[in-house]
């Protein structure tokens, strides 16, 4: 009889590669599917930066590198972070790893244990809460409100914070909801943070480039007060469509830097040589390609944003940032799973159920629009009807709902 590790049962997962599945059964039965499901720009690679990949292996580029990642990549990364907030960051800092996901893994590790507790958003990115489990630290949810674009509030952040908080957990602009903090809470969660030295703060900015409307994007970076213990976590997979590469990013503080990076040398030696040669061209490239690719989704926000306050039952906050809308679809009457999967399986449409995101989830779905309009208007479609089926069956039970 195999014994796992105990550990092993409070491993959870991420359901967009589940719907993904089914979706992909379903369309090869012969159905027509319409994915809204899954988390990725739907555009190419820009060339340039395929092109720097190509040369790499071309030339030679076929060994380990260091474990922290080739230097012209970490300089990079310092320039570009000096580009877009206006903070140094010394290369020395940078640690380049397969995805955005390790350094979340990594900074989980680091600090998570039995008798620990970390913060993290809810609803928010699956893994972290998962993660936290694994490391057998408690997760405490810090609850997201659709009334404030899907912001924490900082009191209540700095409320929950224990002698047992080791870590705190922030993301935005956010996965699922889309939502994008205000500076001016960033500034009351840093304030009150500098009382409570002992607690460290990931930063997720990996959707940091997709913004809208004048969105701000915040960077914990800015604020010198927390430098010390903030670990920045970003990556080239959502704003150069770089998903299947794998690279990312974090930037940890001097002293957390060789335990980071003894993690890598343990489980990935270093990333891709070749990856990381098209991690520079993307960095030090023509920005327009990035520039076309947002202003693509911020077409598409509009658009879906606007079909689905049209659906009976739903109601949908204009998200700030990434590429997700987060509707409220608790009128429709039905809880979020069900209604994922009447959607999946009655009208074809994929999407994810807000229950996926965490248990403050419940009555909301997530939709990517990472997809051509015309493929959102077909699901946009397919979902009135079946919506509109629901309400007229249940006014004929006698039934109202709004
Ligand atoms: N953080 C967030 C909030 C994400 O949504 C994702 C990807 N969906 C990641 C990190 C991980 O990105 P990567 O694919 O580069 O590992």
């Amino acid at each position: 009889m195999l014994m796992m590790a105990a550990r092993m049962g409070v491993l959870g997962t991420e359901t967009a590669f589940e719907v993904l599945a089914r979706a992909n059964a379903l369309a090869a039965q012969g159905r027509s599917i319409v994915n809204l499901g899954i988390g990725q720009p739907d555009f190419p690679t820009p060339e340039h930066i395929v092109e720097a990949g190509r040369k790499a292996l071309a030339d030679g580029h076929h060994g380990y590198t260091a474990a922290n990642g080739i230097p012209q990549l970490r300089e990079a990364v310092a320039a570009d972070l000096y580009r877009r907030h206006h903070v140094e960051v010394s290369p020395a800092q940078v640690l380049v790893v397969p995805g955005g996901k390790v350094t979340m893994f990594f900074a989980i590790l680091m600090f998570g244990e039995p008798g620990a507790e970390i913060l993290y958003p809810n609803p928010g990115f699956p893994i972290y809460e998962s993660v936290i489990r694994f490391s057998g630290a408690v997760p405490v949810p810090i609850p997201l409100y659709e009334s404030a674009g899907f912001s924490f509030s900082a009191a209540e952040v700095l409320d929950k914070i224990t002698s047992r908080t080791r870590l705190i957990i922030v993301n935005s602009p956010a996965n699922p909801t889309g939502g994008v903090v205000p500076r001016a809470e960033f500034d009351r969660l840093v304030a009150g943070l500098e009382r409570h030295p002992h607690v460290a703060i990931l930063s997720d900015e990996i959707y940091g480039e997709i913004l809208y409307d004048g969105a701000e994007h915040v960077s914990l970076l800015g604020y010198p007060s927390i430098r010390d213990r903030l670990i920045l976590l970003d990556g080239w997979s959502k704003t150069y469509a770089m998903t299947g590469w794998r690279m990312g990013y974090g930037v940890w503080p001097e002293h957390l830097f060789s335990a980071a990076e003894r993690l890598a040398i343990n489980c990935h030696s270093c990333v891709n040589a070749a990856a990381q040669f098209a991690g520079v061209a993307a960095l030090t490239g023509p920005r327009q390609p990035v520039q076309q690719m947002v202003a693509a989704f911020a077409e598409r926000r509009r658009f879906v944003v606007e079909e689905l306050n049209r659906l009976p039952g739903v109601r949908c906050v204009e998200p700030g940032g990434a590429f997700y809308a987060f509707p409220n679809v608790s009128g429709t009457g039905l809880d979020a799973r069900t209604l994922q999967n009447r959607l999946l399986e009655e009208a074809g449409v994929a999407t994810i159920s807000g229950t996926s995101f965490g248990e403050f989830g419940e009555g909301y779905l997530r939709f990517s629009y990472a997809n051509s309009r015309a493929a959102i208007a077909e699901a946009m479609a397919r979902i009135g009807v079946l919506l509109g089926g629901l309400r007229a069956a249940k006014a004929g039970a006698g039934i109202t709902i709004d």
